[in-house]
């Protein structure tokens, strides 16, 4: 008889992880870090998530979301995974902005931002000043209604270049806007503003192999190609729902199987967890109402330019965020047409160990579900060759010769980023700001089923997630210690 795919899996688990992004990783670690039997499974054939690289035929690698994160990064990789990840953390130099208000160049730190905003914006010195400092007083807990315009407003009245030049990277980093809850910017901002933007050196791809050498060193089980279809619920002696396991399908060879365990911890998504693997049918009404009223944040579409063997780009700067909007608004940046776009550029020290320098570009943009999901396949496609044809229009004035160093292109949609995480509307960046209490209150409404992954904005992000991961892996632990058995 030929061994199928899950023949391997044991009947039961202390706990099972669905999903394999920062968040279910760093959780499944914590957990067999503290000695718990944990199960990981994974739909896709890597792991990683939207933390993920892949690669093209000419020896192309393209990075999907290592554009940058705040340094923060390297307290919570050395505590949580190993210095060596902590250790390949670098700055990254130059970032630039080129719309019709400014255009300026700047290590993204408080110094510099300081400097800017009085000598370039003419801001008044105490105005900036109680800016930031009311930025570092910010707290999660505040439970303040305060909106990042309103935020702005107080501190920069009536001045939309300002208010430009402090949303527009933290709208491509969270997707968040104007009128979302103030702490959903400031939070991302003043972490960034600690010490500037950081990349890890070497890429993702040896990220997550790094990462998933400490899994199997820790013991969790890892199975890749592995949909979790549902998660089973009973009903304890108090009538409340319980997880008590998942049914898990192989992409592999189509098998199923029903696998058991203590506790769930769901990277899938809050939306998903909620109202499709667990089934809205199947949890409290309250739960599910929650779950459904929750908003997702927007999705995005990004060109991916390889540069050709032997070819090189001029070092410039690493991250470079057009856009030809005036005014600068929320709206803009996320519609069909914006003309808002960030540039990545990878110089060869992102792959110092490559056998050749490679150079690569990829262009992000922010954008809606709703205008791609519905498009035939001729609209798609045309859509498509649009922003590949754009991406170019404004590559050329970085570099006017770049359509004859690129020998490698290809954009991905919204429907790409729902195809490869399965989440709710191709989000890129989790919920918004309700999303959060949801996953929090998770637990009491079942008992055993814990969500880990981008919420309410402040947790999303490579940061976020890895320190959400933390958070609900230590509740879990705590959860284990007094229902599961060692
Ligand atoms: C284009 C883009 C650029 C970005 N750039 C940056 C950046 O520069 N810096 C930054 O900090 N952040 C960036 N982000 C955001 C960041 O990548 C994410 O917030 C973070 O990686 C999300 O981690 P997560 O744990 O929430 O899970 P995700 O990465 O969303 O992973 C969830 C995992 O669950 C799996 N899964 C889902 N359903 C099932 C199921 N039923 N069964 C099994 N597996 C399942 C999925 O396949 C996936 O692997 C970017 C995101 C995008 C889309």
């Amino acid at each position: 008889m030929p061994i199928r795919h899950l023949d391997s899996l044991q009947g039961r688990y202390d706990a099972i992880v669905i999903g394999s992004g920062l968040a279910g990783m760093t959780g499944a670690h914590r957990l067999a870090r503290r000695g718990w039997r944990v199960l990981l499974l994974e739909h896709h054939h890597q792991l990683g998530g939207l933390a993920t690289a892949f690669k093209r035929p000419g020896g192309h690698v393209f990075d999907v979301s290592l554009h940058g994160f705040p340094y923060g990064m390297v307290k919570s990789c050395r505590k949580y995974w190993s210095p060596q990840i902590a250790d390949s953390i670098r700055q990254i130099k130059s970032v630039r902005f080129i719309n019709p208000d400014f255009q300026i160049q700047t290590s993204f730190d408080s110094t510099d931002f300081t400097r800017i905003l009085i000598e370039k914006f003419r801001a008044p010195p105490a105005c900036v000043t109680a800016f930031f400092e009311c930025l570092r007083t910010m707290n999660y807990y505040d439970n303040s209604t305060l909106t990042t315009k309103e935020l702005f407003e107080e501190f920069f009245p009536e001045r939309p270049d300002i208010h430009r030049l402090l949303l527009e990277p933290i709208a491509y980093a969270n997707g968040s806007t104007l009128d979302d809850p103030a702490i959903t910017f400031g939070i991302v901002f003043a972490n960034f503003m600690s010490k500037g933007v950081f990349i890890f050196q070497g890429g993702t791809d040896t990220l997550i192999a790094e990462m998933t050498g400490c899994l199997r060193a820790a013991g969790v089980e890892i199975q890749r190609n592995c949909l979790v279809e549902k998660i089973y619920l009973e009903t304890d002696a108090s009538g409340i729902p319980r997880a008590g396991g998942v049914r898990v399908c192989s992409r592999r060879d189509g098998g199923s199987r029903d696998i058991a365990a203590a506790a769930v911890l769901s990277n899938a998504g809050i939306k998903n967890t909620v109202l499709r693997l667990a089934g809205a049918e199947n949890v409290p009404q309250e739960l599910a109402s929650a779950a459904n009223a929750i908003r997702v944040n927007n999705s995005s579409a990004q060109i991916y330019m390889g540069v050709r063997t032997a070819e090189t780009l001029p070092r410039t700067d690493d991250l470079v965020f057009t856009s030809g909007a005036k005014p600068f608004s929320s709206k803009e940046l996320t519609s069909l047409h914006t003309t808002s776009r960030t540039h990545s550029l990878y110089y060869p020290d992102t792959r110092p160990h490559a056998r050749s320098p490679r150079y690569a570009i990829v262009t992000s943009l922010n954008q809606h579900w709703a205008d791609w999901a519905a498009m035939d396949a001729d609209t798609y496609a045309t859509h498509k060759a649009r922003l590949t044809e754009e991406a170019f229009a404004s590559l050329e004035k970085l570099f006017p010769d770049i359509r004859s160093k690129v020998d490698w292109v290809e954009t991905a949609t919204p429907r790409t980023v729902e195809r490869y995480t399965r989440h709710w509307e191709g989000s890129s960046f989790g919920t918004k700001f309700e999303g959060l209490k949801v996953s929090m209150e998770l637990p009491e409404f079942v008992r055993g089923l814990f969500h880990a992954g981008s919420v309410g904005i402040i947790m999303s992000g490579w940061l976020g997630a890895i320190n959400y991961g933390i958070i609900v892996a230590a509740r879990m632990d705590a959860f284990l210690e007094k229902n599961a058995a060692r």
